[in-house]
């Protein structure tokens, strides 16, 4: 089960630096970061894009993650500066590995509107 590089990490078939794990979530540091805290936080259940969630199936899970973002953010010190939270979907929204994964980003002032 699982083809993409997200799976593997969570198989553990190759490393990362795990900041957080429970049953259903997994929560690791961006290989390549683009703000001082920089960590992705996925399912543990394979769902390709954010396309493929259904509200009333995942919101719980959705919930989970933001929870867990949360607490990082506290953790890593940036949740009283604020942070960004971002899912990128699809070609247009710039998704690299389609195992669903949120972009946890803090530590300096973001832009807008994005790249
Ligand atoms: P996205 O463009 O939203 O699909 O983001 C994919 C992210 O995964 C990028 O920010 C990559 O730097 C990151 N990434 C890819 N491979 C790894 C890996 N092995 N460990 C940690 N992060 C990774």
């Amino acid at each position: 089960m699982g083809n993409t590089i997200f799976s593997k990490i969570i198989n553990r078939e190759i490393p990362a630096d795990i900041v957080y794990e429970n049953e259903n979530i997994l929560a690791f540091r961006d290989i390549n970061p683009q703000a001082p805290v920089h960590i992705l936080i996925i399912p543990k259940i394979e769902i390709p894009t954010v396309r493929d969630i259904n509200g009333k199936e995942h919101g719980p899970l959705l919930g989970e993650m933001i929870d867990v973002a949360n607490e990082l953010a506290k953790k890593e010190g940036i949740s009283e500066n604020g942070f960004r939270l971002v899912f990128n979907c699809g070609k247009h929204g710039g998704q690299e590995v389609y195992h669903l994964h949120m972009h946890l980003l803090g530590g300096r002032q973001m832009k807008w509107p994005p790249g």
